[in-house]
């Protein structure tokens, strides 16, 4: 166990292998061991970490297929922009 961070998603995030729903949201300890959480929209600021243009990648096992997906949080001018 350890604290993550987490990107909230508007939309449901599915395997692109076998289509199961994986949440709404994205966690992540890339960015430090804050427990925040961003909504699209809102602007990702750690102590660590600052991000003004990028991505931060996480893989999220599928409860499905048990492969493991990446999905990209996406950061433009400081701001959470969306899942991919
Ligand atoms: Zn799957």
């Amino acid at each position: 166990m350890g604290l993550f961070d987490s990107f909230l998603s508007d939309t449901m995030l599915k395997c692109p292998v076998c289509g199961t729903e994986l949440g709404k949201d994205l966690q992540t300890k890339a960015l430090g061991q804050g427990m925040s959480s961003w909504r699209v929209g809102d602007r990702v600021e750690s102590l660590d970490v600052h991000i003004e243009r990028g991505y931060v990648e996480s893989r999220v096992c599928c409860r499905g297929c048990h492969r493991e997906c990446v999905f990209r949080a996406v950061i433009i001018d400081g701001k959470f922009a969306g899942i991919e």
